[in-house]
């Protein structure tokens, strides 16, 4: 049976959007004022005579265009979101409710320090707790995001060999890093090097070993890594790294796979962000807002950037300028103000409301849910690398061989299926990877679910003669598949009249 061609260009209940210039009946407007008496214009030369060109509508057509536009945003809220790297889980609703409190949300970072104490209190809380549960010696909560907090880390690493006259010019990081890593450390102004992965998809220690020298000025390696593994020897990495003179640097954005089991104080580390929109709340996706608060060990503490909140004479009290401890190194700031407080408040929240048993349990769960993943898919697909793995499972695409279905039609034909596709060809160094995080806040009937479309998918593909059906997928979609390179690099980001319908049409 074939499918029906509509008239509207709608799918069933899914309504085709036109841009909201496109929509306009000039005239049209959400309000009617009464006509504007006779007045004096003061403006002279620099009044506007010509049209606005702002779009006529009426309310209920405006309410309509941007209710649709917000369904076409697919997110946590609406279904499961299995990208790897990314931990995307649902929020609890009773943090953005504290995150919401007039007290927390209508602070200004301006206001004397004397009215804003709670606020203070708020964000040195968070900070304990995070030395806490890293057993690290300070934190610097400035850093907006994951990338940020690599940069703030490295940036105390720079100073630290600065102030030691050192002129050490390279940072070592794994193949299966995460691109933000080498990306800060050329910010930063170091040459990156790669150490290799060994076929278990760990870091090559001896390859790490060999490498070291009065040139290595830092090593950055995430833990659990992106081919979602614990890097089990973190404890002789820092030995070799600081016997070498270097700093030990862990990306701690999958600190959800080991909060509340292990303190990487205890690995040897010297700097490690935490996402706290991967790991303690605050939804992310779409640019943020999140929080990248970096932890620093007692060799690094004394460079910590500011503003930091301090514990003074009358209560709680701002430092900006001279830095942490006694030592008071701070080389700088990192950004206005001390960071993203909404995000601190419902991380000290979701900290608060599950425990220390709770946050324990989250990271167990987050585990437990990737290795049924992980089993249950073994089914049909291949592994990327024996045994269990964190939080996130990763597969190759060895089961595809010879079916001329690859990894991105796989993707496509799960959105047919109702589910967003995971993180694709990424770690790089697993081919024709499928990354998979299912995080805590899945259920198991969701588990089995996308199992089920993923088996299914999967036999599809094996049972031969499918590759042009997976290559038109998806099919159920508004749209089909899209030129998404092109979108990247040549963007139709201003509506003009006559382009924008020419474009959109050469797309089509
Ligand atoms: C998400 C992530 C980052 C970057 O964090 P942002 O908040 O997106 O800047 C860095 N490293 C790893 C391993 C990540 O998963």
């Amino acid at each position: 049976m074939t499918k029906p061609t509509t008239a509207s260009g709608h799918k069933g209940l899914q309504l085709e959007q036109a841009l909201i210039f496109e929509q306009d009946t000039q005239g049209t407007t959400a309000v009617d004022l009464p006509p504007i008496p006779e007045y004096a214009d003061k403006l002279g030369e620099f009044g506007c005579d010509d049209p606005l060109g702002l779009p006529g509508l009426s309310e209920p057509e405006v309410v309509r265009h941007y209710t649709r536009l917000s369904q076409k945003n697919y997110s946590i809220d609406s279904g499961f979101y299995p990208l790897g790297s990314c931990t995307m889980k649902h929020n609890p609703r009773l943090n953005e409710k504290m995150a919401r409190l007039p007290g927390f949300a209508d602070v200004h970072p301006f206001q004397p320090i004397s009215t804003v104490q709670g606020a203070l209190e708020l964000i040195d809380s968070c900070a304990h707790w995070l030395t806490e549960l890293t057993g690290m010696a300070a934190v610097a909560m400035s850093p907006a995001a994951g990338a940020h907090g690599e940069l703030c880390g490295l940036m105390c690493i720079k100073s630290a060999h600065d102030a030691a006259g050192s002129t050490r010019s390279v940072v070592l990081v794994p193949d299966s890093a995460h691109g933000t890593n080498p990306a800060t450390a050329a910010l930063c102004g170091y040459a990156v090097e790669s150490i290799p992965a060994n076929s278990e998809g760990r870091v090559d220690i001896n390859a790490l070993k060999s490498r070291l020298g009065p040139d290595i000025a830092a090593v950055m390696i995430t833990n659990p890594n992106t081919c979602g593994l614990f890097e089990r020897e973190c404890i002789a990495i820092a030995e070799a790294v600081h016997a070498a003179g270097a700093y030990f640097y862990m990306d701690g954005a999958n600190f959800n796979a080991i909060v509340g089991r292990l303190r990487i104080g205890d690995l040897g580390v010297d700097a490690m962000h935490i996402n706290l929109h991967k790991t303690f709340s605050t939804p992310h996706g779409g640019g943020g807002p999140g929080a990248g608060p970096t932890v620093l060990s007692e060799a690094l503490a004394p460079y910590a950037p500011v503003p930091m909140v301090v514990h003074g004479a009358d209560g709680f009290d701002a430092e900006e300028h001279a830095g942490f401890g006694t030592a008071k190194k701070a080389y700088g700031r990192m950004k206005g103000y001390h960071g993203q407080f909404g995000v601190f408040v419902r991380a000290l929240a979701y900290m608060m409301s599950m425990g220390a048993d709770g946050l324990k349990q989250a990271s167990g769960d987050a585990v437990l849910n990737a290795n049924y993943l992980l089993a249950r898919l073994s089914e049909e697909l291949t592994p990327a690398f024996p045994g269990p793995c964190m939080h996130e499972a990763v597969f190759d695409d060895r089961f595809l061989k010879g079916t001329g279905v690859t990894t991105l039609d796989i993707s496509k034909a799960l959105i047919d299926e109702g589910f967003h596709p995971p993180t694709m060809y990424f770690p790089l160094v697993v081919h024709g990877a499928l990354l998979i995080e299912p995080t805590e806040t899945e259920s198991k009937a969701a588990l089995d679910q996308f199992v089920e479309s993923m088996l299914h998918v999967a036999r599809r593909a094996k049972a031969g003669n499918a590759a042009a059906e997976f290559q038109a997928a998806p099919q159920l979609a508004p749209r089909r598949r899209l030129d998404e390179t092109g979108a990247a690099r040549k963007p139709v980001l201003r509506w003009k009249p006559d382009e924008t319908a020419a474009a959109r049409q050469a797309a089509e």
